[in-house]
C-alpha cells in the first residue's frame, strides 16, 4: 500500500468465514480492518442454509489466523474430523470469532456496500490513481448511506445474493419473475424452518448440484410424513449421472452416500427426473406454476427450487478496474484454473494475491466470489487466499508469494487418486508462479463423486445452456 494512505483502515466486504479470515490476517500483519457485512450477524448467506451439513470436516473449515484469535479467548477447536452443519459453522466458529474484541469492534451490521471507487476518480482517471484512497459507499439501514475513505479493499461477498436464473442461456425464463411468489430460496429448509412451504406440494428441482441432491433428498425425507408431496426434478443435461456421483467409491463418505441415495430414490420413482429440460417459460396460474422447457414439454408445479448455481455481483465494482475471466468472471488467471467446462476438479492449486491481482492497485476479490461462477470453492483455499493477501498489503511479498499447499485429500476429480489435483502429492510449500503451472494436468481426469465445494449448478459437465 502508499505512504500516503497507509494510515487509513482496509475495508473487508463481507462477514463470512472469508471475510473474518481475511481481517484476522490483517491484525496478524498489524493492519486495520474495517468489515462491513449486509446481513444482521455475521455468516449471514450461511444462515441461509445452516440446516444443510458441509462435507468437508471442521479442520479444513477454520482458518490458521481466526482459530489463533480465538483461542486467546478459551475457544476450544471442535473435533477435527466432524463435518458440521452450517449452523453449527456459524454457532461454534463465526458468532465466536465475531464476537472477539479486535473483529467486534471493526465490524459494521446492517451494512451493505453499495459501490467501490477511488476517492475523486472514476474509472476513466488514471493519474494518481494508485496513491488515492478508495471510496467504500455503504447503505447502514434506515435510509443512512456514507462513504468511508480507505486505503485498500477485500471483496469478500460470496455470491449467495445473486443466483444465476432458471431460464437458458443465461437469462431468466419469460415469466420468472412474475413467478418470484412460487420460487424459494436455494437451499430451502424443507423439514424444518420452511416446511409448510413444502408439505403436500407439487416441488420442482432445478439443478443438477449439490443443493439440488441434498434438496431432494430432505425431500424425500418430508414425503414420508406427508405423502401427497410430489417431487419432481428438472436437470439440463441429457443423465444425472454425475450428480450421483462416486457412490461408495467417493474419497468423501459422506458425499458419496448422498449420490447413492438420490439414485436409488430416482429408480425407485420417489423422485420425478426430468432430463434435458432446459427453461424457456414458466407460466403463474392461481393454482401454481406451469414450467415449460424449450422443446414444449410442460411441468405443473406448486413450488420452484433454483438450484441453478450463482453468479458475482459485480455491480459494486463498476468503478474499478477488474481483470476478469471472460466466462467465469473470475481473476483472469484463476479463471481458466477453475472453469467448470473443463475441470470437474474439486479444487485448484492454492493461489494467493498475485493471481488475485487485478489492475486496481490494493483491490483483492477473494471467497466464493473469486471464484466467479465456478463453484468448486473450497474455504481451505479461501484462507490461503486472504493469507496472502493480507501479507501483499502488508508489503511481505515474499510470504504472499509463497503459497502453501493444505487442502483435503479427498480424491474428488480423478479415477487416479494420485493424480488427482485435491490430492496434495507434494505438501512443500510452492511459489505461486509454480502452483499457476495449473492443476488437473492433461488428461482431463475421471469425475468420481460431487466435485468439492460443488455447490450448485454446473458439476463439471457440459450442459447445454
Ligand atoms: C450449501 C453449501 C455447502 C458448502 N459446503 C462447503 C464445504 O463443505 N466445504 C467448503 O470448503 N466449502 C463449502 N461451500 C462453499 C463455500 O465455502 C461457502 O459458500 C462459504 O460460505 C464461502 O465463504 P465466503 O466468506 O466466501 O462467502 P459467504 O459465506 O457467502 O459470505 C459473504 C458475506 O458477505 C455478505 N455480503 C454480501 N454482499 C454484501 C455487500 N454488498 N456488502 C456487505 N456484505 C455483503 C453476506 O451477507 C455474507 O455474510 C459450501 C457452500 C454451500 C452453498
Amino acid at each position: 500500500m502508499d505512504t500516503a494512505t497507509s494510515a487509513l483502515p482496509i475495508a473487508v466486504i463481507g462477514a463470512g468465514p472469508v471475510g473474518l479470515a481475511a481481517a484476522a490476517h490483517l491484525l496478524e500483519q498489524g493492519l486495520d480492518p474495517v468489515i462491513f457485512e449486509a446481513g444482521p450477524t455475521a455468516g449471514s448467506a450461511i444462515e441461509h442454509w445452516r440446516h444443510t451439513r458441509l462435507f468437508s470436516p471442521w479442520r479444513f473449515n477454520t482458518d490458521a489466523a481466526a482459530v489463533r484469535l480465538l483461542e486467546q479467548t478459551g475457544w476450544e477447536h471442535p473435533r477435527p474430523t466432524a463435518l458440521p452443519y452450517g449452523g453449527e459453522l456459524i454457532d461454534n466458529y463465526l458468532t465466536p470469532l465475531a464476537a472477539t474484541e479486535p473483529i467486534a469492534s471493526r465490524l459494521h451490521t446492517n451494512a451493505r456496500v453499495i459501490a467501490v471507487t477511488r476517492q475523486g476518480l472514476d474509472k476513466t482517471h488514471s493519474k494518481n490513481r494508485d496513491t488515492t484512497a478508495f471510496t467504500v459507499r455503504v447503505d447502514h439501514g434506515n435510509g443512512e448511506i456514507r462513504d468511508h475513505t480507505v486505503a485498500a479493499v477485500i471483496d469478500a461477498s460470496g455470491t449467495w445474493s445473486t443466483r444465476n436464473p432458471l431460464g437458458t442461456s443465461g437469462l431468466s425464463a419469460i415469466g420468472e419473475e412474475q413467478a418470484g411468489a412460487r420460487i424459494s430460496s436455494p437451499l430451502p429448509d424443507v423439514t424444518g424452518r420452511d416446511r409448510e412451504a413444502f408439505a403436500g406440494r407439487r416441488v420442482l428441482v432445478v439443478g443438477a448440484g449439490h443443493s439440488a441432491a441434498n434438496t431432494l433428498i430432505n425431500l424425500n425425507d418430508l414425503a414420508k410424513t406427508e405423502p401427497t408431496t410430489r417431487i419432481l426434478w428438472a436437470v439440463r443435461g441429457a443423465s444425472a449421472e454425475k450428480v450421483y456421483g462416486g457412490g461408495d467409491a467417493d474419497g468423501l463418505p459422506a458425499r458419496g452416500q448422498l449420490g447413492s441415495r438420490l439414485r436409488r430414490l430416482v429408480e425407485a420413482g420417489t423422485i420425478e427426473l426430468h432430463t434435458g429440460y432446459g427453461i424457456s417459460t414458466i407460466k403463474t396460474l392461481n393454482t401454481g406454476v406451469t414450467v415449460e422447457a424449450v422443446d414444449g414439454r410442460t411441468l405443473e408445479a406448486d413450488v420452484i427450487v433454483p438450484c441453478t448455481g450463482f453468479r458475482p455481483d459485480l455491480d459494486i465494482l463498476r468503478e474499478l478496474r477488474l481483470n476478469l475471466d471472460p466466462a467465469v468472471e473470475a481473476p483472469t488467471e484463476l479463471g481458466p484454473l477453475i472453469d467448470p467446462e473443463f475441470h470437474s476438479c474439486g479444487t485448484v492449486p492454492p493461489h494467493g494475491a498475485k493471481l488475485l491481482a487485478h489492475p486496481e492497485k490494493d483491490f483483492y476479490i477473494v471467497g466464493m466470489k473469486s471464484y466467479g461462477r465456478a463453484p468448486t470453492f473450497l474455504l481451505a483455499t479461501g484462507y490461503e487466499q486472504v493469507r496472502s493477501v493480507a501479507a501483499a498489503l502488508a508489503g511481505d511479498h515474499e510470504a504472499a508469494d509463497t503459497v502453501h499447499l493444505d487442502l483435503p485429500e479427498t480424491g474428488v476429480c480423478s479415477a487416479d487418486i494420485g493424480a488427482s489435483c485435491d490430492v496434495p502429492a507434494n505438501t512443500t510449500p510452492a511459489t505461486e508462479e509454480q502452483e499457476s503451472q495449473g492443476c488437473c494436468s492433461a488428461p482431463e481426469p475421471a469425475f468420481v463423486g460431487f466435485p468439492t465445494g460443488l455447490a450448485h449448478g454446473r458439476p463439471g459437465q457440459n450442459q447445454p445452456n
